[in-house]
């Protein structure tokens, strides 16, 4: 059994990388880098997301508070306090 513990990382072609990890890691320095882009492009997209899914509420609630004199009072703050944008709906 080596003295060192290797690389668990699966690769894009199915294989795992089996190079030697870094102390008390499980994966090796090249893999380590990998991961950690990978979490960061992650964390990225998902800021994106939440920041999209906010732009699109808040466009729903002003397109509603637009039609206000449209809709009834009560639907239109239940709908509000769903979409939780701050503001009106918030009260
Ligand atoms: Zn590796």
């Amino acid at each position: 059994m080596p003295k060192f513990k290797r690389c668990l990382h699966v690769k894009n072609d199915g294989t795992v990388c089996q190079a030697p990890a870094m102390r008390r890691r499980s994966c090796c320095y090249f893999h380590i880098d990998v991961r950690r882009r990978e979490r960061r492009k992650q964390k990225a997209r998902m800021e994106c997301e939440l920041r999209r899914q906010g732009e699109a509420q808040a466009a729903i609630a002003l397109n509603l508070l637009r039609l206000r004199n449209l809709i009834d009072k009560q639907l239109l703050s239940k709908i509000l306090r769903e979409l939780c944008v701050e503001g009106e709906c918030c009260e």
